[in-house]
């Protein structure tokens, strides 16, 4: 990573590297230790699918995308990272229903969600939240450079990636009659992960498509100024309001609904301990490394590397 050999960092520059290192925590690799900037997860998307639910399939992988087929128009969630995969994705999608017209939402504007659109189809239309749609004219492109700095095989993804203004952008809430009696409500409920989060909830499926906003026991990530940890809780009293049975996640396994209740329970639980911490006078950086040890003792099924940043995020609020 260029901005990690630079010698002549100034405050500003190692702001952004904590960041960095802080994202590869999340959107990388939740279960390796965060130190470690080498991606473990394949970003080559496979033409595989997993069935979620009746209309729901899934390419699981880095990240997962969620394909919603109904009678007469599929929409895919999420691109994967770069044209290349975006191209799997639209041909999967085509594979699973052939004469579908084609709609295309991402759950939020990192490149790995959002930097393959130009791999679809012409005609695929594309829908965001207007929240997402400015996070990406305001920071897409440099995501894309800052991604691109990170290896050689993603450089090579990344390579011409072109983002384009997206057909449709919403405020909170629109819903998608795919067909058939199959339908997609996207919704933006506040930022969490990033400021523009979108869930997408299928119906008659009650499935979730979740983002990083629920996963599947992994520790969450606020990304800069994107959410903080109260918006993230409120994000998810909506979401539990919805009633979903599946949940399909971005860097995790799909589960049932109570993942909704377990995120919630983690964050308020994590939360209400390190502002315990702060109340004591105690920085952020050793509340940190207290609770990582604590929370890996009492979450022993959840992979958990570090708590620090979520930390330090509970500790700005
Ligand atoms: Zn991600
Ligand atoms: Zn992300």
């Amino acid at each position: 990573m260029a901005l990690l050999r630079s010698q002549r960092l100034n405050t500003t520059e190692i702001g952004n590297m904590k960041i960095i290192l802080s994202m590869a925590a999340l959107c990388l690799v939740p279960a390796v230790a965060s130190a470690q900037r080498v991606p473990a997860q394949d970003p080559l998307l496979s033409e595989n699918t997993v069935k979620v639910s009746e209309h729901v399939w899934a390419i699981m992988g880095w990240p997962n995308i969620g394909i919603v087929v109904g009678e007469n128009a599929t929409l895919v969630v999420d691109t994967g990272l770069g044209p290349r995969n975006g191209a799997t994705a639209a041909r999967v999608a085509k594979r699973l229903a052939p004469d579908n017209k084609l709609y295309l939402t991402t759950t939020h504007f990192h490149p790995e969600h959002a930097g393959g659109e130009s791999g679809f189809p012409a005609g695929t239309i594309l829908i965001r939240p207007k929240v997402q749609q400015d996070e990406m004219d305001k920071h897409g492109e440099e995501m894309i450079h800052l991604f691109e700095s990170r290896n050689e095989q993603w450089r090579e993804l990344l390579t011409n990636v072109k983002l384009r203004a997206p057909d449709k952008t919403f405020d909170k809430d629109l819903k998608l009659d795919l067909g058939g009696g199959v339908t997609a409500r996207l919704l933006w409920f506040g930022g969490a992960h990033t400021k523009g989060d979108e869930l997408t909830f299928v119906e008659p499926d009650k499935t979730l498509i979740s983002g990083d906003v629920v996963q599947n026991k992994v520790v969450p990530n606020i990304y800069r100024d994107g959410g903080t940890p109260s918006s993230w809780i409120a994000v998810l009293d909506q979401v539990e309001k919805l009633g979903a049975v599946h949940v399909l996640p971005t860097h995790s396994p799909a589960g049932d609904g109570s993942l909704v209740a377990k995120e919630k329970a983690f964050i308020v639980d994590l939360r209400t301990r390190a502002l315990g911490l702060k109340q004591q006078d105690i920085d952020a950086e050793k509340a940190g490394t207290l609770l990582t040890t604590e929370f890996k003792t009492r979450y022993p099924d959840w992979s958990i590397t570090t708590v620090t940043n979520f930390v330090k995020s509970i500790y700005a609020e």
